[in-house]
């Protein structure tokens, strides 16, 4: 089954909404999130469709192919206050809509609310469940919330759903990951995507502040490979390098970004790119919320993005795609020949060139210098 209508990539409008509240920041955490203001919630939605209003008001906006609701923690806001906001944008009809959830406050009523709404895709963030590793990872969960969170996934038949985790935590061996991967596996048997991100260190979390915590690059290798074996052979074929999918289940928003096409950012610190333009919103919840009150939209940064720039991110974006780039953007010399295979033109990743991609990254060519890249991960 496809779970959502594939649009061409010329049609294609994405709407990225940022929910900016969580009950506890976890130590390895750089989103812009907080857990102070859960009183602000309502406001905080409110404010969020009024900016979709100013935005089609702006010419900003066209109906979307798909929207993705992440943060943050999304399923701490009232389920029917989400699907006021997703009621005020404007969509295609087949549009994929996802929403991320954390386990612990995933309910029955949000996921029913949900399922009104027209949602398509639940992005669940796991991240482990040995109760070590989370510790270290500074999360709250435990193995129960995943379990009834899945159910409840089950039960409210999403067109699909994602489990996201995180590898290579400071106490973490690879039986640790094994017992996370065969423990989502054995209540979600049927499970068609799963996103792997490596541990990063972020300046600013506390996990930044304490050296003997940090990841091992070195073991994080060892362990993405343990990964990509264990979903081969579960079906479930890498499409990006963090990202498994079963044919049909690939995330058409993520997909988006990485084919170049136009979204809304909405919320506190959301970014967009409309028209060649890379804008930014105000990273101030508070200011978020009077700016748009006042009828304006909070942008505090907007970035014309030139042709040969954008070329290059796209290409760099690409490499990271099992699609890969054109034979000719990337110059192959005999240190990074066994990172890619050739394949119809196009230049792939190979296994080990995927834990290498910021090495061939730099080979790009589009007519610019290449410039510096850094890890992607989640989408904005
Ligand atoms: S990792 Fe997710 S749940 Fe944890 S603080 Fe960040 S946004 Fe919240």
């Amino acid at each position: 089954m496809n779970p959502s209508r594939v649009f061409p990539v010329a049609d294609q409008f994405g709407v990225y909404i940022h929910i900016p509240f969580c009950a506890k920041r976890c130590d390895y955490c750089a989103f812009t999130t907080f857990t102070e203001y859960p009183h602000l919630q309502k406001a905080y939605i409110d404010a969020c469709i009024k900016e979709v209003g100013l935005a089609d008001e702006a010419g900003m906006s066209s109906p979307a192919t798909s929207i993705y609701i992440g943060g943050g923690t999304p399923s701490l806001v009232d389920g029917r206050d989400l699907a006021l906001l997703l009621n005020a944008v404007t969509k295609r009809d087949g549009a994929e809509i996802t929403v991320e959830a954390n386990p612990e406050s995933l309910t029955g009523d949000f996921c029913a609310a949900l399922a009104d709404a027209g949602v398509t895709r639940i992005s669940i963030g796991v991240q482990s469940l040995v109760p070590r590793v989370l510790k270290d990872l500074g999360r709250p969960h435990y193995r129960g919330a995943v379990e009834k969170a899945l159910e409840l996934i089950a039960k409210y038949n999403f067109l699909t759903h994602n489990v996201d985790i995180i590898y290579g935590a400071v106490s973490e061996t690879q039986d640790d990951l094994r017992e996370t991967l065969d423990g989502i596996f054995s209540m979600d048997p049927g499970l068609s995507h799963l996103s792997a991100y490596a541990l990063t260190v972020e300046p600013g979390t506390p996990l930044a502040q304490e050296t003997f915590r940090y990841p091992d690059e070195d073991r994080q290798a060892g362990f993405y490979e343990f990964i990509d074996d264990y979903l081969s052979d579960r079906g479930l074929k890498w499409y990006e390098i963090s990202n498994w999918a079963k044919p049909g289940h690939a995330c058409r928003h993520n997909e988006l970004y990485w084919q170049g096409s136009p979204y809304l950012g909405i919320g506190c610190a959301a970014h967009g790119y409309i028209k060649g333009t890379r804008y930014k919103n105000t990273s101030s919840i508070k200011r978020y919320l009077k700016i748009t009150a006042d009828g304006e939209l909070s942008r505090v940064q907007n970035d014309i993005i030139g042709p040969e720039e954008r070329e290059l991110e796209l290409l760099y974006l690409r490499l990271r795609t099992a699609s890969g780039v054109p034979e000719k953007n990337l110059r192959i010399t005999e240190d990074i020949a066994d990172l890619v295979s050739l394949d119809s033109g196009q230049y792939i990743l190979t296994k080990r060139g995927r834990l290498l991609a910021n090495e061939v990254a730099h080979r790009l060519l589009a007519g610019t210098e290449t410039q510096n890249f850094t890890h992607a991960s989640k989408s904005p």
